[in-house]
């Protein structure tokens, strides 16, 4: 199948003229053996690569080029498919665009368009063309100096044991996990996650229980969950408990007794965020919104969890504004290397600015990932990378240096 591949890069500080002309030399020869069509701009920093060909061997090209630390930013701007070549000869072909013309570069791409007007059939791969030769959506480039876990280092934050908080918390304990500010080099709040007796997951505690029980269950758990945060330390910071709106909705007086919960822990509501996800709040949006007004009267915050995974997305966020929103990890993973996930967050980003939604990237794993979110201006993460939830002893924080 034809495939028609384009990724972006910044030009390397040690690559020096000579050895960037050997690199095209070597991809020219390479593209002819495996019928790729290769095309590059260069406008004196960033490179735009356009790879087109047969499938296996776009992939194939695709992948030694990820490997290769030589590109800096590289990020992947499309993949795409079409019934014939758009981009002519195979082999390689560089364009500097410092000291060229644009529409000659675009006829000597594109012979048979035209650079002053766009045809109806162009599609995506020539309109990221004719964008990079215009100059468009520089402005969204991120550049990311590189990082390294090496010069992350630790601190450690003492977790009191669940044993003898409460009689019924036999039945479950919690796990917890920090959100911090990377900014400030602050523990912002602590996100409690329920766990089976013997450590298993929220799937394993809840999916043996029905309904009315499970909804009991979340409620009632949160009693050890404000206990055992009250013990870490709430200083400044702040507690974040998931509940299924059925908990709070279906089960009499849920607020209220949620509340009373939060007073009996010694904690004020304005210690304490509640996380419901996307899903769980558009399929009970009615009744659910009666008990968010309770909650924010009384003084808790909202947060709108997994923001990104399910159906809602922007139509939930046209009818309701949660004092926080969490992106969900499906949309991170990888996100220094993903144009579309990279889109798509700037969008989440400049949206809660607009609205004053602060915004908690979730499920941050790897080095790069969090120095390219930093760098597009996310400040309040959760992840692997800085703490794994943990259920007692003490919470390892991992901060950059
Ligand atoms: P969540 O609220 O989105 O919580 C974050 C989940 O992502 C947690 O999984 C956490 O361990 C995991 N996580 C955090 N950082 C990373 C990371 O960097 N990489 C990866 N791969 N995972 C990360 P957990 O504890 O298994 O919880 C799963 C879900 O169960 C939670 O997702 C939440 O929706 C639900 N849950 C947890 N506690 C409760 C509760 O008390 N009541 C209710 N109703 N649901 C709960
Ligand atoms: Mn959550
Ligand atoms: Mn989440």
């Amino acid at each position: 199948m034809l495939t028609t591949l384009i990724y972006r890069s910044d030009l390397h500080h040690d690559l020096s003229a000579d050895s960037l002309k050997k690199l095209i030399e070597r991809a020219r020869s390479n593209n002819e053996s495996v019928s790729v069509t290769g095309i590059l701009l260069f406008d004196g920093r960033t490179f735009f690569q356009i790879l087109e060909g047969p499938r296996e061997s776009v992939n194939a090209t695709y992948h030694r080029i990820c490997r290769d630390d030589r590109h800096n930013n590289f990020t992947l701007l499309l993949r795409d498919y079409a019934p014939q070549r758009r981009f002519g000869l195979t082999g390689m072909e560089i364009f500097d665009l410092r000291n060229a013309d644009r529409a000659d570069v675009f006829s000597a791409i594109l012979p048979q368009r035209s650079f002053t007007s766009s045809q109806t059939y162009e599609d995506r791969p020539i309109r990221f063309l004719r964008s990079f030769l215009e100059d468009k959506n520089r402005s969204s480039y991120v550049r990311v100096a590189p990082v390294s876990k090496d010069d992350f280092y630790q601190q450690a934050i003492p977790l009191h044991d669940e044993r003898n908080i409460c009689p019924a918390s036999r039945r479950w304990t919690f796990a917890f996990q920090p959100i911090v500010d990377t900014v400030e080099k602050k523990v912002i709040a602590f996100e409690a996650l329920i766990r089976s007796p013997s450590g298993g997951s929220p799937q394993d505690l809840f999916s043996s229980m029905a309904k009315d029980e499970l909804y009991e269950v979340d409620l009632l758990s949160k009693e050890s969950a404000f206990i055992r945060a009250k013990q870490i330390g709430l200083v400044n910071r702040k507690v974040s408990v998931n509940l299924l709106p059925g908990s709070l909705v279906s089960l009499p007086d849920g607020v209220d007794r949620l509340l009373a919960l939060v007073a009996a822990a010694g904690l004020v509501p304005e210690q304490v965020v509640v996380e419901v996800t996307e899903d769980e709040i558009i399929s009970n949006f009615t009744e659910f919104q009666v008990a968010i007004d309770k909650l924010k009267a009384a003084g808790i915050s909202l947060a709108i969890d997994d923001f990104g995974a399910g159906f809602a997305g922007l139509s939930l966020l046209s009818q309701f504004q949660p004092d926080k929103l969490k992106i969900d990890r499906k949309i991170i993973t990888g996100i220094h290397r993903s144009g579309a996930r990279q889109a798509i967050v700037q969008a989440i980003l400049n949206c809660c600015a607009s609205l004053e939604i602060t915004v908690i990237v979730e499920g941050v794993e790897q080095v790069e990932e969090w120095a390219w979110l930093q760098a597009a201006g996310a400040r309040y993460f959760q992840g692997f990378l800085f703490a794994r939830p943990a259920l007692s002893g003490e919470m390892i924080v991992h901060w950059p240096g």
